[in-house]
């Protein structure tokens, strides 16, 4: 039999994500804090909890697709003395945190996890909620590659690109990496779609030729509408990308590494936040290089 999962954070990637899950016939009992996820989960096929204790108590994995680090460690934890994963999951449990946190708390995590003799893996995704929906999630783990292993069957129903990256935090460090990339892809195209605008090219057929030759990359295939309706639903958030690009400025500063776009990057979102854009998808980058110039 499949092993039962318990699915913690039903959010724009862990909703889809858990489903496909369930699709390939795993049970799955979810817990997150919306109702309508809930019961958008039992709907599918899926049982309900009403505590991280109740979801976690007869699972043999858990896995987490919570916002950022703070939310891992409190379910991971527990808050205001109701015990986490932790200290309710079973012995030998391998508890799977695919949200994107800074490598150090991946590391915590994993130590931490040790004394209750719960295995830990970080596998962050990449791919979006696009990805989520179809499976095509490119998955980047960190820890034992025999628990790797192990997670393999259900990250295979999850994703297509599946890597084992090296020790724990390694996934995360990965998926730091990969948000400076998308980051900077998103910038360019959001700098070029302006600047195509206001030179009065049309935008469509600049786009289907740039999309043909070294400029294309996923973010322009998958962000194109956004851009060209200017048009920027959720998605992945501002908020969301300006917390990865402070884990790869915090982790590179670490390595001693000066990642110059990186920085850049980091300011363009804090601004995109403080010009109330943080709810939006992070295409919004686009509305900055409007602002920056006035049209
Ligand atoms: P989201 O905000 O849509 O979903 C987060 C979910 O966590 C919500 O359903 C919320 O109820 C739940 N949650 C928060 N605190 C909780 C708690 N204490 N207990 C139980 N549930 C709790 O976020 P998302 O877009 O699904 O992203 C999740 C993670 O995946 C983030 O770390 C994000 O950076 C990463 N990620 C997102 C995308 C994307 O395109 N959206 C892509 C790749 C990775």
């Amino acid at each position: 039999a499949l092993p039962h999962v318990a699915w913690i954070g039903l959010g724009v990637m862990g909703s889809p994500m858990a489903e496909n899950l369930i699709r390939a016939g795993y049970p799955v009992t979810g817990y997150t804090l919306e109702a309508h996820k809930l019961d958008r989960l039992a709907a599918r096929g899926g049982t309900p909890a009403a505590s991280v204790r109740e979801a976690v108590q007869r699972a043999d994995v858990v896995v987490t697709m919570l916002p950022a680090d703070a939310q891992v460690t409190a379910v991971a934890h527990g808050t205001d003395g109701t015990g986490g994963v932790l200290e309710h999951a079973r012995p030998r449990t391998l508890f799977i945190d695919m949200s994107t946190v800074a490598p150090a708390t991946a590391t915590a995590l994993a130590k931490a996890a040790a004394p209750h003799g719960v295995r830990v893996l970080d596998a962050p995704v990449s791919g979006g909620e696009a990805g989520a929906v179809e499976g095509t999630l490119s998955v980047m783990a960190g820890g034992d590659r025999a628990d790797f292993e192990e997670a393999l069957p259900l990250f295979r129903a999850l994703g297509t690109t599946v890597v084992h990256c090296g020790p724990h935090g390694a996934g995360q460090t990965v998926k730091a990496a990969n948000q400076l990339m998308v980051a900077a892809h998103l910038q360019a195209c959001a700098e070029a779609v302006v600047f195509l605008r206001a030179a009065g090219v049309d935008l469509d057929a600049a786009l289907d030729v740039l999309g043909g030759g070294l400029a294309a990359s996923a973010v322009l295939a998958r962000k194109r509408d956004n851009f060209v309706r200017r048009h920027h639903p959720p998605g992945f958030r501002v908020d969301l990308h300006h917390k990865d690009l402070g884990i790869v400025t915090a982790a590179a500063r670490e390595t001693g590494v000066v990642l110059p776009l990186g920085g850049l990057l980091a300011t363009l979102m804090a601004a995109a936040r403080a010009q109330g854009d943080g709810g939006l998808d992070h295409s919004a980058l686009l509305r900055g290089v409007e602002r920056l110039s006035g049209v």
